[in-house]
């Protein structure tokens, strides 16, 4: 081989291995993300950043992994694994599985972030969003987490995305807005007050009227959607003087039809609900359980409040006895739902000074029916919607608000 011919070899093997490797660059980059990789980056970033300290040690393990990174973010709750405790943290991850461990990071890291369904923002490949990532994606779209429009729900996840994504969170975390438990706004916000969602068991019974029909709910959830309403939980009131069209919507009691229609119907519309739970009926025949209310409350689209315990006139209790209706139902529900109940409702909506003064002990805010006491977060009152209300009836009753 003459000198040349050699020159000329050399030349062709370094072009060869220059495209080889342009390739596998270009391939690398467009590889996607396991779910252990991806959660490696989310524990690293919450070090660096010093949320957790690199000391957090594992107490809850998953059968299928020994990732450290991974059993943190399942002891942080920023992940979760199925009923058997597994992750499968070899697979690719999703785009849409990703945005419900972000929406935990988001969560983790500024907890008491509303939620402003009115800020939402959908993009082309909504319909293809499986029900469980519904509305994690739809808060990631609204804090802009999320880039409009250029969301592949089903596709796997790229690295550069998730690292972007990640980075937004941390970014946004003090300009979003937040929660201010019992502290009121300045504007008048309506909060609707429900009951069972079904039919009454025949239309002459004394608790008919509360029976609002599913048909009926859905039709009136759909209004406040599209009329651009802000559904908000009762511990977000204070941000009702910067949202458009705030609302609070209210269910009493804990009835079981509430998990199979209202929870249904508001996942439909994203629209947020919250549940006052009576204490001593939960995981009873025809009412929630605690399986359900975990559920709800983990959707994000519920929130759960104490209804007392046993759902006594609370204006004829002696101190003793609030004492145990308010802190023993709190207890009770915090357990269940692995959450803090910061919200009341007074049954009958029956409530005096001591009640009053008794409930700030253990809550933020207390909803009454019709009796109101102006300017107090613990006697703010509802509408009440019966059963056979139409569309026109709860526009005139919300035309009060505006
Ligand atoms: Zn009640």
């Amino acid at each position: 081989m003459n000198s040349k011919k050699k020159y000329r070899v050399t030349i062709c093997t370094l072009i060869s291995a220059i495209v080889i490797l342009t390739i596998t660059a270009v391939f690398a980059n467009e590889m996607t993300f396991s779910r252990e990789e991806f959660c490696n980056l989310i524990i690293e970033t919450l070090e660096k950043s010093s949320v957790i300290d690199d000391t957090v040690s594992a107490r809850q393990h998953f059968s299928d992994t020994y990732n450290p990174n991974v059993q943190k973010a399942y002891e942080i709750g920023i992940i979760q694994g199925n009923e058997k405790g597994e992750f499968h943290p070899e697979k690719e991850i999703s785009s849409q599985d990703a945005a419900v461990i972000l929406k935990r990071l988001q969560d983790y890291i500024a907890p008491q972030l509303i939620y402003d369904t009115a800020k939402e923002k959908k993009g082309k490949e909504w319909e293809k969003i499986k029900g469980y990532a519904a509305s994690s994606i739809a808060f990631l779209s609204m804090t802009d987490v999320i880039p409009n429009g250029a969301f592949h729900p089903e596709e796997p996840l790229e690295e550069g995305t998730a690292r972007a994504m990640i980075e937004k969170i941390f970014e946004n975390r003090d300009s979003q807005p937040m929660a201010k438990p019992g502290v009121l706004p300045k504007r008048k916000v309506p909060v609707l007050m429900y009951h069972v969602i079904g039919n009454p068991p025949s239309e002459k019974s004394p608790y008919g009227y509360l029976c609002v029909s599913p048909e009926a709910f859905d039709q009136q959830m759909k209004y406040l959607k599209q009329q651009g309403y802000t559904f908000l939980f009762p511990n977000e009131i204070y941000y009702a003087d910067s949202c458009h069209k705030p609302i609070i919507v209210t269910f009493d009691d804990g009835y079981d039809n509430n998990y199979y229609w209202a929870y249904r119907i508001a996942k439909k519309y994203n629209a947020k609900i919250t549940i006052y739970m009576v204490g001593d009926y939960l995981d009873k025949p025809g009412y929630l359980s605690s399986v359900q209310l975990r559920e709800m409350t983990q959707s994000r689209i519920v929130n759960i409040g104490s209804h007392t315990m046993s759902h006594k006139d609370l204006s004829l209790l002696s101190r003793q006895e609030l004492k145990y209706e308010f802190e023993e139902s709190k207890r009770k529900l915090e357990q269940a739902v692995g959450k803090e109940i910061t919200d009341i409702s007074y049954p009958f909506g029956k409530f005096s000074a001591a009640v009053i003064e008794e409930a700030k002990k253990y809550y933020k805010s207390a909803f009454t029916v019709l009796q109101e006491i102006p300017g107090s977060a613990f006697g703010y009152a509802r509408i009440v919607i019966p059963r056979g209300m139409d569309i026109p009836g709860l526009q005139a009753n919300l035309s009060k608000f505006q």
